[in-house]
């Protein structure tokens, strides 16, 4: 039961809400850090790698970052020492979880790449971000404006979803373990441990703070799935939305009754949209609360929803298959033997040189970025492959890949907002090649474009004008068939406005050595846009 005066104050607004502030994060700063030590011992257990300064004190001791002595790449490193682990009886499930870990790949979560243990420590080292925590972010900025919190939200619920259907539970989800790259893309870090935090008493006497736990997760109940997982992203996206914290207190038991109440106000800033996601996330009885399957269809979720997050996540083993030549070949230039390396890739074994090679893979797609992010590339691909296991091997330009009903031209309820319609073909061919066919299609379609890069164009076309409409001119007469500034073309009336279609062209090359053509709509009817695209393919011989 709930006593009057919680729930008069969880009825009264807003100003009965406790700022959402560095008091909130309790967990760490008791903890001594005593087994993180930066002198030689760790030299000599670490020698590929020079250590730095101190990025953060967890719980079982400091984050520091360090510098990968082969390539040069920064990551950060957890040391986590054995007794304190051992004390608590967790050696084996931190083991186990690392072991899952080291198989993660995923935009938005910190990737894990190798695993040292001397006779006192574990040093696990991972990806290095360096833009701090969303806890700082929020702090400092407030509450965010919805559209960058749904960008950080989409994020988050991507990732966790990766770990679920990777049959991981985050279960210490909160913004502390968010952590954001230089783009400010989320990374959700912390997962080792987090198999530990399944108990309610360990979660009261150790560490963290419990604002963000579910009710089940306090009640001390054993079992906690996925659920588990979603309320804390309900609080997260409380937090992000509003600023402060749906269930706070200073008083723990307090606290707890307001979460096992599932008592807390929504301020009536909030969208509607908004107003209806978050309460069904903060449903106490965890069999009546949303899954991550529900929140990816709810509107609020699927508004300005990145390509890249709309394809569901590849898994694992996916992932291993792939290996990248160009990236084999820079490992084997550093000295190492190519048939072992392909070996320990496929097998996915730690060494030396598989470090190196996830190393310069992940730090090759985070510096260059296409008009998509390609950074994001590989999730992208997976996706697909896995969407079209029959279409992986598509031997040249010609086929029609099952790519389009998925995007959305096949119509896929679930993805109907706001999404953009796109249409993907693959390709064995020369990637010039395929720009030589690509821009005889254009071409003969009168289509106008304008090169952002080797294999990327952006694009304007009018529907309905025949063979001499005025674009063909330039294109006949130009070797750049740009139609000129956007801020050029006079369009004054809404009839010949709502016959052009913009769209952008762009030549991805995928891991397997095929390449990927995906057109997108940037403006103008869909209706027509599909015109175009049929015209296209037929013009390419596809269809
Ligand atoms: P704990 O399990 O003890 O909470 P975390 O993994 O959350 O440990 O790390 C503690 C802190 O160290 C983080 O909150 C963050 O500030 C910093 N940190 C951890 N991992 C990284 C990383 N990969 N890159 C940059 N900073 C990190
Ligand atoms: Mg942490």
């Amino acid at each position: 039961m709930v006593s009057p005066s919680v729930l008069s104050s969880a009825l009264n607004p807003e100003e009965q809400r406790i700022p959402f502030n560095q008091s909130h994060k309790l967990a760490d700063l008791k903890m001594d850090g005593s087994n993180a030590r930066g002198g030689s011992g760790v030299d000599m257990f670490l020698p590929n790698y020079k250590l730095g300064k101190t990025l953060g004190i967890g719980s079982f001791g400091k984050v520091k970052i360090a510098e990968h002595v082969l390539t040069g790449h920064k990551v950060a490193i957890k040391i986590l020492n054995r007794r304190k682990i051992r004390n608590m009886e967790m050696e084996e499930k931190v083991r186990r979880e690392i072991k899952i870990l080291r198989l993660f790949m995923h935009p938005h979560i910190i990737r894990l790449y190798e695993v040292v243990e001397t006779p006192t420590d574990i040093y696990v080292v991972m990806e290095y971000v360096k833009s701090g925590e969303l806890f700082d972010y929020i702090v400092e900025k407030g509450r965010l404006q919805e559209d960058e919190a749904r960008n950080f939200f989409q994020q988050i619920i991507s990732g966790v979803e990766y770990c679920h259907r990777n049959m991981v539970v985050h279960r210490d989800l909160k913004p502390e373990n968010l952590l954001l790259d230089s783009k400010c893309n989320v990374k959700i870090a912390d997962f080792g441990l987090s198999n530990i935090m399944r108990d309610g008493h360990f979660l009261k006497t150790s560490c963290g703070s419990p604002n963000y736990a579910a009710p089940e997760v306090i009640s001390g109940k054993l079992y906690a799935g996925p659920e588990v997982d979603v309320w804390s992203c309900g609080v997260i996206l409380y937090a992000l939305l509003c600023g402060t914290l749906p269930f706070d207190d200073e008083n723990i038991p307090n606290l707890f009754k307001k979460i096992k109440g599932g008592i807390y106000t929504l301020p009536s800033h909030l969208s509607p949209g908004a107003r209806d996601l978050i309460p069904r996330m903060l449903v106490v009885d965890p069999m009546k609360r949303m899954t991550i399957p529900e929140i990816r269809q709810h509107p609020w979720f699927q508004a300005r929803l990145p390509r890249y997050l709309a394809v569901p996540p590849p898994d694992t083993m996916q992932q291993a298959k792939k290996i990248d030549e160009e990236i084999l070949q820079e490992v084997v230039a550093m000295g190492f033997d190519r048939n072992q390396l392909v070996e320990s890739l496929s097998n996915r074994i730690q060494n030396e040189g598989t470090v190196a090679y996830y190393l310069l893979l992940d730090n090759r797609f985070r510096v260059s970025s296409g008009y998509l992010g390609a950074e994001f590339q590989e999730t992208v691909e997976s996706g697909y492959n896995r969407m079209h296991p029959s279409e992986a091997t598509t031997p040249a330009v010609g086929r029609f890949p099952g790519y389009m009903d998925y995007q959305g031209i096949g119509g896929r309820t679930q993805y109907p907002v706001e999404r953009k319609w796109a249409l993907g073909l693959q390709s064995r061919a020369h990637p010039r090649e395929i720009m030589t066919e690509v821009l005889k299609a254009l071409q003969e379609l009168n289509v106008r474009w304008k090169k952002i890069g080797h294999y990327n164009m952006k694009c304007r076309w009018v529907a309905g004008i025949p063979g001499h409409h005025e674009g063909m001119v330039d294109n006949a007469a130009h070797s750049n068939h740009y139609f000129g500034d956007d801020s050029t073309i006079i369009e004054n009336d809404a009839a010949s406005k709502s016959k052009v279609v913009k769209f952008e062209v762009q030549l991805y090359k995928t891991r397997d050595e095929k390449y990927l053509l995906d057109l997108q709509r940037v403006q103008g009817p869909q209706f027509l846009f599909l015109d175009l695209c049929a015209a296209f393919l037929a013009q390419l011989r596809v269809l």
